[in-house]
């Protein structure tokens, strides 16, 4: 089964373009949630038959390598890799103009196979070729590395040079282009131009604008407005040049002489989407003049979920890795074997942490698991605001141990504080607790974590966490969370049977004092007792993680909704085309 790449060329084809797409644990060109779900919708797509193609930047030198020291500090190095060890280097090439200057591109090709044998072709784009100088060379190395220019002119290369290649390639119909997150936004201009038959880019014309906005769809991914790239009108002439620059001006995509990549993405999108029930509310409070839908993220089963669980599962269901709904099913698993599996996975996890710190935890002790970009608004260091309360409970509620990891992008010194206070908070509490903080969070240490642990912790101030989908990893393997009610949480989230509310208002904005007690509370007041006194009710609690979030928050059936709402519908439900010129983005 499954149709040949020569096959794919001809058909009706998806492409999907990222900035990160996450694949393999050899390829570091991902720095977290963004690429992960990238990579799992293309599994997905690849498990389910959809003609889909994607498109990212080879990142040759990775996000990095992080170095924490015994104070938490970190450091970081490039995270170098060989591509030719796992992709295969196309022929074609492809130019965009950068500066005025022709900048070549080539791709790499990493191919993905699905359940049945049909593949999902990803392509890396890359400028480290001789023709190119020397600095145009290192425009496809860091991801998220450099200043806003050196941003600007990747994001020339994903979206004007991603369109280029998959012509040169040989893709001759496209029919539908995903712009996951604004970064690729510059591709609806390179199609704005093939659209428009020769005629200059200054006079768009209304049928081409929806020409375009009739194949494009997009997906935002966050309310932090760092998240959403901006670049000076100065930047932009002298990046792309005049024609390009007046283009996006006539576009309305400039607010106060800035160019913001959302508003252009949202421009010539015919169906916008938030990644999570609240976060298409948020998103439309942000951009109120838009029509924006919610399709929440989902985790690819297979890939997420540990070896015990597999063998559970397919002993039970075999068939959810065809149809993950069928772990709905798996309310009827027997309760000790759901505890069997999940011990396994505890002391795969334990071996692991002891291989790389030569730690060595004891299994019996109730484990928390927080794993995530270091970031302010993630608040790693939420558990360790009132000490002593901690310590009590540690005491008098039952032994409990913490294991963290996560990286702080090299910049955000905010995160690199929050680590370094983790690191604190760890030798204050030595005599009562352990807490590790592991180095390097990747996709590889994600899988130990997610499953390893007993309960997932996730502290966000809302109404940041757009989504969250380590969550749902951790649900896959029957780890409930305790989270503050935001992003998929509101969804996921039954109070006692898949987990537990951190803050049981649904007040928009975060009250830290009350979250802050209620963490204490559900820790020692439900959450331990249950663990400790109550084994088989924590096991249940465990079932329903699987049963109702792990049959749900997958993205077999992300992709569905994204084919049924924004794929197929794409020829005909063009939404009202207003041109933006009518818009207000104030
Ligand atoms: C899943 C994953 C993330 C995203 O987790 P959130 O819950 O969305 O913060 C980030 N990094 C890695 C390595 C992951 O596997």
């Amino acid at each position: 089964m499954g149709i040949s790449l020569e096959h794919l060329k001809e058909s009706s084809t998806i492409a999907y373009f990222c900035m990160e797409i996450g694949l393999d644990p050899a390829l570091p060109t991902y720095a977290g949630g963004l690429g992960m779900l990238a990579g799992d919708t293309l599994s997905a797509a690849a498990d389910l038959g959809i003609p889909m193609i994607g498109m990212t930047l080879l990142h040759r030198k990775g996000y990095f390598r992080q170095h924490l020291d015994s104070k938490g500090q970190q450091t970081e190095s490039p995270a170098d890799w060989s591509p030719e060890r796992s992709l295969q280097p196309m022929p074609q090439r492809v130019s965009v103009t950068i500066e005025g200057r022709p900048v070549q591109i080539r791709a790499w090709l990493y191919q993905l196979t699905g359940i049945s044998g049909h593949t999902v072709p990803v392509y890396f784009l890359d400028t480290a070729l001789p023709e190119n100088t020397v600095w145009d060379q290192t425009l496809t190395d860091y991801l998220y590395g450099g200043d806003n220019h050196y941003r600007l002119c990747q994001e020339a290369v994903l979206g004007l040079g991603g369109a280029a290649m998959l012509s040169a390639l040989g893709y001759r119909n496209v029919q539908v282009y995903h712009m996951n997150e604004g970064h690729s936004a510059l591709l609806t201009i390179a199609l704005a131009k093939e659209m428009s038959e020769g005629h200059s880019l200054r006079e768009l014309s209304e049928a081409t604008i929806d020409a375009v906005r009739r194949r494009c769809v997009f997906t935002t991914h966050t309310p932090v407005p760092a998240g959403h790239d901006r670049f000076p009108a100065t930047m932009v002439t002298r990046v792309l040049g005049d024609e390009l620059s007046s283009t996006l001006q006539s576009c309305r995509c400039f607010l106060d002489g800035i160019l913001n990549m959302t508003y252009l993405a949202l421009s010539f999108s015919h169906y916008v989407n938030g990644v999570s029930m609240h976060h298409e509310e948020i998103a439309h409070s942000m951009f109120p003049n838009y029509p924006i839908n919610s399709i929440t993220n989902g985790v690819h089963a297979v890939n997420w979920t540990a070896p015990s669980f597999k063998d559970v599962y397919d002993r039970h269901i075999p068939e959810w890795r065809w149809d993950n709904l069928y772990l709905r099913y798996a309310v009827s698993i027997a309760l000790d074997e759901i505890g069997r599996a999940h011990r396994h996975a505890k002391n795969v996890l334990f071996a692991e942490v002891q291989k790389r710190t030569g730690l060595r935890l004891d299994p019996e002790v109730f484990t928390i698991g927080f794993a995530r970009r270091a970031t302010a608004y993630k608040r790693a260091d939420l558990l360790f605001s009132d000490m002593d309360r901690l310590r009590r409970i540690a005491r008098q509620a039952g032994p409990l141990q913490v294991i963290y990891g996560g990286k702080a992008h090299p910049h955000d010194d905010g995160g690199k504080r929050l680590i370094r206070s983790i690191f604190e908070a760890a030798a204050a509490l030595k005599d009562v607790m352990r807490v590790v903080y592991l180095e390097e969070y990747d996709m590889t240490l994600a899988k130990y974590l997610c499953s390893g642990v007993d309960l997932w912790l996730n502290t966000p101030q809302k109404p940041f966490e757009a989504s969250g989908t380590s969550g749902m990893k951790a649900a896959l393997n029957g780890v409930p969370s305790l989270s503050v009610l935001d992003g998929w949480w509101i969804e996921g989230h039954i109070e006692g049977i898949t987990g537990w509310a951190i803050g049981d208002s649904w007040e928009p904005e975060s009250d830290q004092a009350k979250e802050i007690a209620s963490l204490y509370d559900k820790l020692e007041r439900v959450i331990l007792p249950m663990f400790y006194g109550k084994p088989d009710e924590y096991c249940r609690v465990m079932r329903w993680a699987i049963a109702i979030n792990g049959s749900y928050y997958n993205a077999q059936r992300m992709l569905l909704q994204y084919l049924n709402n924004a794929y197929v519908a794409t020829a005909s439900a063009v939404w009202a085309p207003k041109y933006p010129h009518e818009y207000d983005h104030g």
